[in-house]
This record gives C-alpha cells, structure tokens and sequence, in this order.
C-alpha cells in the first residue's frame, strides 16, 4: 500500500543557536546541513503533485536561520496550494516589535500554525524540569534562556497579525499564562539522538525484553515523513523509506512496504527488542528510558549493515560511529551476528566524550 503522506516536515536545517539536550536531530551551532532554495521547491512541488499532502512545516534545527529562504519557499508552497506551518525557538523575537517584523511576511502568506518551542525550559534547574538529566552547559553546548520573554513577544506579535499560534510542550510544562496561552499538556520526551545519549540513561527504568513496539510513529501507515538537505524521506529520525533525490517522492511513497524494508519491519514485528533479536545483538545495558532509547541505540549499531535505512548521518549525531561508550566494556555482545566486525559497527558513542 502506497505511504498515505499527507505531512512533508522540512528540516531546513540541522543548525540550530541552540544545543538543547532533548532534542533528537542533534540540532547545534555545528550541525549545518541546510536545504537550498532549489531543494525545497524541488519538493514542494513533489508533494504538490502527490495529491496526498495537504501541508508542509518549516522545521529544524531552526529554521529561521534561513530566514529569506524559508519565506521565499513558504510562498512557493502557498502558491502551489499547500497549507504551511512554522516551527521556531523565537530566538529572534527580542522585544515585540522585532516579532512583529519576523512574523509579519508569514501573516501575509497565510500560514495555518506558529509553533513556538517551549524548549527554553530546559534551561531552567535540573529539579524544575520533569526528566530533564541535567546535563552541564560545557557536555551539551548553548543553552536556551530561562524563561519564556521571547516566547511571550513572539506570540504576542502573532496574535495581533492573527497567525494561530500553538506551545510545543516537550517534557515540561510551559507557562505561558502571561500572553493567556493554555498550556500544561506537554509531550513526552522521545530518546532519540542526543536525547538518547545525554538524558536517557539518567531515566532508564525499563527492561529490554518490555520494549515490544514502536509507540510513537506509525511505520505502517505513515501520514507524515521529515526531510532534510540529506533528501532522506525519514518516517522516523534517522530512519529513510528512501532518497528523495535518488528516487523522487511519488516513487518512494508507490514502493512503500515496511514489511520487507529492513529495520522497518522488526520494528513493526515486535519493537526494538525484536529488530535486536533479529539482527543478533544483545542490548548494551541493563534498562533504557522508553523503546526510542533501545531503538538508537541498536540502529547506531547498525548503521553500516543498512546504509540505505539508518540515514541521515545528521541524525546520528557528530560522534556516531566513532567512538566507544567505556560504560559498556564489560557487556559483550552475544549471538551468532552479535559481534562487532558483523554488526558492522562500533558500540554507541557519546558525542562529548
Ligand atoms: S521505537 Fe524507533 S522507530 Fe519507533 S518511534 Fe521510537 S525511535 Fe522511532
């Protein structure tokens, strides 16, 4: 059955101001793969002619560091009859005026979602955010600021050009009572990327063997992919039904069939567990945070046994690949495959060790 996409999310770029530890595409100063102008109205069009997809997001890392890009390209999605969201860290709205002059193109061009990143909490104390790990500033780069003054200009500015405007509530709850904003539902962390490498093993309560489905994304129907300048077609972060620039979209979404496309369909059959179980690896540790965390884990593993799945490099963080996790020394792995030289690839690494 064809990929019933009805969502292209595009990660403009993998650079972000920011370097907060949640997130799960590495985003930071030094992550620069950014989509061209050319790349995104390649897509666009691409999925304007799908039929299936309604709407496209502009997301990140942060993509309003590619600010004139991003609205030329937002435009061009307009024009082609897609509806068009915005997800942003606000960085740029110092005072409301300044919003104002940020926001006031995407007002004119009609666009259906200003999402603004509550991730600044995370820049709050350890004890003030619900599973934050707490990572110092020195192992997890440029923190967001404490408290929500940009948040509250950007949605402000928004509100007065009539641009809907929703929080994205990660891990903690925002407050952002002051501009009347509801808020207090916030989404569970996913441990993916650095999120599985700096947060994750602060939280791990779960056994292995508990780790029996994909419970986040619906890898056999997917409705929405993310892509990068990469042109992988990602159904999860770093995991690609295919290369948009090799293949093309509509080839992609006809082909689809996570029932035979490696790692795909372990993770439908039984979970990380199950893409462990049937790759011959044994789990490096004794518990992990949720199925996302063992799912990292093993596909880091994994990355050059299916270099066609586990892309883009991006998403695997600055270090992946290339070194080794000294906590897991002791624990060798088993199994006829489970051996380093035919798991084809090292142990997870740490991107600050
Ligand atoms: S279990 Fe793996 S594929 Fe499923 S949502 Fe988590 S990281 Fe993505």
């Amino acid at each position: 059955m064809p990929m019933p996409l009805e969502g292209l999310h595009l990660l403009v770029t993998y650079r972000c101001n920011w370097e907060c530890e949640h997130c799960f595409v590495w985003g930071g100063p030094d992550n620069e793969s950014t989509m061209t102008l050319a790349q995104l109205t390649d897509v666009i069009d691409q999925a304007a002619q799908l039929g299936t997809v309604d709407h496209v997001y502009f997301e990140g890392g942060e993509p309003t560091l590619a600010y004139p890009v991003v609205l030329k390209a937002a435009a061009h999605a307009r024009s082609r009859g897609l509806a068009v969201g915005l997800v942003t860290n606000c960085f740029w709205a110092l005072d409301e005026q300044d919003a104002e002059v940020w926001l006031a193109p995407f007002a004119e061009l009609g666009i259906f979602d200003l999402s603004v990143s509550t991730y600044p909490f995370f820049g709050l104390p350890d004890d003030a955010v619900a599973g934050s790990g707490g990572g110092s500033e020195e192992e997890s780069g440029p923190a967001a600021p404490a408290d929500a003054t940009l948040l509250e200009n950007a949605i402000r500015a928004a509100r007065r050009l009539g641009i809907p405007v929703a929080a994205l509530e990660v891990g903690a709850a925002a407050d952002l009572s002051a501009v009347g904003l509801t808020c207090g539902d916030p989404d569970a962390i996913m441990y993916r990327g650095r999120a599985a490498v700096d947060l994750a093993p602060a939280v791990a309560s779960r056994s292995p063997e508990s780790l029996t489905t994909c419970p986040f994304e619906d890898l056999d129907a997917p409705q929405r992919a993310h892509l990068g300048a990469d042109g992988e077609l990602q159904v999860c972060q770093g995991l690609s039904a295919g290369n948009l620039w090799r293949a093309g979209l509509r080839s992609i979404v006809d082909a689809y069939d996570p029932h035979t496309r490696p790692v795909f369909r372990d993770l439908i059959a039984g979970g990380p567990i199950e893409l462990a179980r049937n790759c011959g690896l044994q789990p490096l540790r004794k518990l992990y945070a949720d199925e996302c965390h063992l799912c990292y884990e093993l596909r880091e593993r994994l990355r050059q046994r299916f270099p066609e799945v586990l892309v883009p490099d991006a998403c695997y963080g600055p270090a992946a690949g290339a070194t080794h996790d000294a906590d897991h020394d002791d624990e060798a792995e088993t199994g006829s495959a489970g051996d380093e030289a035919s798991a084809g690839g090292p142990a997870p690494g740490r991107h600050s060790s």
